[in-house]
């Protein structure tokens, strides 16, 4: 018999194919896709308006199945850390930071990753592989039932989703889209587009693409105003230089939900975080565009960790650097670091997942401890028997 299929992996217009060849429907697709990802079951019998008939045919066929989850840690600041199990000694991992006025999920979209930036832990660790649609969607899906429940709400909790986690969305386009649709679409998450942010650190033809085909908030890692000092932390820099991306960045513009583009900025010790750098990004910003570039800049205190040979620059820095971008014109904030006392934060999400070996080694240990025995995550792997 063959495998199940992962229903997760499906976007509604995906869905939709998928019961059209079990001759179903379109409004049964809606109905189950409203049961999955409104609802958070995994399990067809507890779907009780699917038809019998559908029922019967989903089961053996196709399964809803999350990620086992190998850790939960949680911040002294409400902020929720899930590494996950995503096979072949691999962990992805995906943060809930709670604000006042939103909840946002960090979501990872590769184990590992290819671009390899110098001041990135993920980048250091190298590229396993890309996660599935059903793989990008199940933090989403995973998270947000589980926080539902953990808070005793019947409320939706999350309400922002960034593409920040691990990995480099733009290098998985094809699986990134379908999970970005779900996200968005009024019978999956029903998120704003103005409310999903694909972060990526430069991929020109993919960020021309997403144009197209799903526009959402966009936010470009760009750590430098030189193709020198930038090729040299964001090795991308070498394919797609500086003038191409902010190209590529005002023509996103007439597409996107928002009239700005994010930048962001990781401030590093002596590397880039010179007033002379600040003055350099405000002439590029102005060089592009009309007149200039519409855009936010989010500088990013550095997160350390081992062998990366970098520090972190010194706050009064960081915020002189931000007084020069605002006193500008060109509206400027510095991230909070959150879940600082979790290793949650930018960069630091695979911290301690580095070598695989250990990563297999811990993994092992941890499935036999339970980690918050008051509220051990539901069971996540449910196939339909
Ligand atoms: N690959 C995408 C998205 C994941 S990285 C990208 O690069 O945009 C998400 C953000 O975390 C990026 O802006 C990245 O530059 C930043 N980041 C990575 N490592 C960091 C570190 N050690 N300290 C602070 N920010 C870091
Ligand atoms: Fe990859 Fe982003 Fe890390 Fe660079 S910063 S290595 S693109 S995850």
């Amino acid at each position: 018999m063959n495998t199940p299929v992962n229903l997760l992996d499906f976007d509604l217009d995906g869905l939709a194919a998928f019961c059209e060849g079990l001759g179903e429907k379109r409004f049964r697709a809606t109905q189950l896709f409203r049961w999955i990802h409104q609802r958070g079951a995994a399990d067809f019998d507890q779907m009780s308006d699917l038809a019998k008939s559908l029922r019967d045919k989903l089961a053996g066929r196709a399964m809803v199945a999350g990620l086992p989850i190998i850790s939960q840690h949680e911040s002294k600041d409400g902020t929720i850390k899930w590494l996950f199990d995503v096979g072949g000694g691999n962990a992805v991992e995906a943060v809930f930071i709670p604000e006042d006025d939103r909840g946002t999920l960090c979501i990872s979209s590769q184990a590992g990753c290819a671009v390899g930036c110098r001041f990135c832990s993920t980048g250091h660790q190298g590229f396993s592989r890309n996660l599935t649609t059903g793989e990008i969607v199940a933090q989403l899906w995973f998270a947000e039932h589980f926080l539902r429940k953990h808070l005793g709400t019947g409320e939706r909790v999350i309400s922002n989703v960034v593409m920040m986690g691990m990995g480099e969305p733009l290098q998985n386009y094809d699986r990134l889209v379908p999970a970005l649709r779900t996200m968005l679409h009024d019978h999956g998450y029903g998120l704003s587009r103005r409310r999903v942010t694909v972060s990526t650190s430069g991929v020109v033809p993919m960020i021309e693409r997403l144009a197209r085909d799903c526009p959402v908030a966009l936010a470009v890692s760009l750590h430098a105003p030189m193709d020198e000092l930038r090729s040299h932390l964001v090795p991308l820099n070498r394919k797609y230089p500086i003038d191409e991306l902010l190209r590529t960045c005002t023509g996103y513009l007439a597409s996107a939900p928002r009239d700005f583009i994010t930048f962001e900025y990781c401030m590093l010790d002596g590397v880039n975080d010179a007033p002379e750098h600040a003055q350099a990004l405000i002439a590029l910003v102005r060089r592009h565009g009309a007149e200039g570039l519409r855009c936010k800049f989010n500088l990013i205190p550095f997160n350390p960790f081992p062998q990366s040979g970098l520090v972190r620059s010194p706050l009064p820095r960081v915020l002189a650097f931000g007084k020069l971008l605002n006193d500008a014109g060109i509206v400027t904030t510095v991230r909070k670091t959150r879940g600082d006392d979790i290793d949650a934060a930018c960069g630091q999400l695979a911290g301690d997942v580095q070598d695989r070996t250990r990563v297999r080694e811990r993994m092992a240990r941890q499935r036999t401890v339970v980690l918050h025995p008051a509220r051990a995550p539901a069971p996540t792997r449910k196939a339909h028997s």
